[in-house]
């Protein structure tokens, strides 16, 4: 496998990092996970503006243009001759010393790594998956705002645990209200009396793409579609429910903490809206 790393090309085993890179010491650092469909980098500049404004949130200067780091992302998916995959997209802050001041690193590192994903099992897509309610709360915004896709996963890491002790393969967050932020990994929506419900931003959570997408197909497909906070009991009392990411992309939830969803089974809108967004991946607006 070849690596893009600080301006070329070089053999996975000789894409190195500092061990004082701040991105390992501290996960200061900022990154992106992409789809490729049919070779096209999916919602590419929606991706790059999401970087660069996550960077700018932590005063990371990229130090490459949004044009450079396209460029280089399709070569790195060439150089792998890769059609259908996933790429990494990470800046870090670079070398420095052994104290928190990202001030004392003056080169950020950034790499792209171009691989294959496989989030969850094929079978997961086609009966649905089970979640719970982790009691790991997402952090606040007024601690480390979830808008920012940094390399400080922890959080997230901590309520996975959870779920995977559980014996499930993801993680509803709420938020210190209560209410509902996301999952892990992914942005979580519910259906109620046929209408899409979706936590808003000031839930706190990363405002996602695929989540974005998901909100203009529902839309054109004429399905009511509300942003506005959801309680434990309205996922309780979901008719479906389904998560939204770039490598998740859209997945039926049949269990939230050993309850049934609706039918138990991918529900009616759920299998909609996965089947507008396949068309959608391999359409011309991808
Ligand atoms: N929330 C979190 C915490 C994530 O890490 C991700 C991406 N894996 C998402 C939501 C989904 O965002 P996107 O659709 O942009 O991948």
């Amino acid at each position: 496998m070849k690596v893009w790393l600080d301006g070329q090309l070089v053999d996975e085993g000789d894409a190195c990092l500092s061990v004082f890179d701040h991105g390992v010491l501290y996960g200061d650092g900022v990154f992106e996970g992409i789809r490729a469909y049919g070779r096209k980098v999916f919602q590419c500049q929606a991706h790059i503006d999401r970087l660069f404004d996550s960077a700018k949130e932590i005063r990371l200067a990229i130090p490459y243009t949004k044009q450079e780091l396209i460029e280089v992302t399709y070569e790195t998916l060439a150089a792998n001759d890769i059609t259908d995959g996933y790429v990494r997209l990470v800046v870090t802050r670079g070398a420095g010393t052994l104290g928190l001041s990202p001030f004392k690193c003056p080169t950020p590192a950034v790499y792209i790594i171009a691989d294959q994903i496989a989030l969850y099992p094929p079978e997961m897509y086609e009966k649905g998956m089970a979640v719970i309610i982790a009691k790991t709360l997402r952090t606040s915004a007024s601690m480390l705002k979830p808008s920012i896709k940094s390399l400080n996963y922890l959080n997230n890491i901590l309520a996975k645990i959870e779920a995977i002790d559980a014996g499930v393969a993801e993680a509803i967050m709420l938020n210190a209200k209560g209410n509902v932020s996301e999952c892990t990994g992914d942005n979580i929506f519910i259906v109620k009396d046929s209408g899409l419900l979706t936590p808003p931003a000031e839930a706190g959570i990363l405002l996602g793409i695929t989540r974005a997408v998901v909100l203009k197909l529902a839309g054109r497909l004429g399905l009511p579609v509300a942003e506005q906070n959801i309680r434990t009991e309205d996922l309780y009392e979901a008719d479906e429910c389904f998560l939204t990411g770039t490598a998740a992309e859209v997945i039926s939830v049949t269990k939230i903490d050993g309850r049934t969803v609706g039918g138990g089974q991918p529900g009616p809108i759920t299998q909609k809206l996965l089947e507008s967004f396949r068309k959608f991946i391999r359409s011309d607006e991808a």
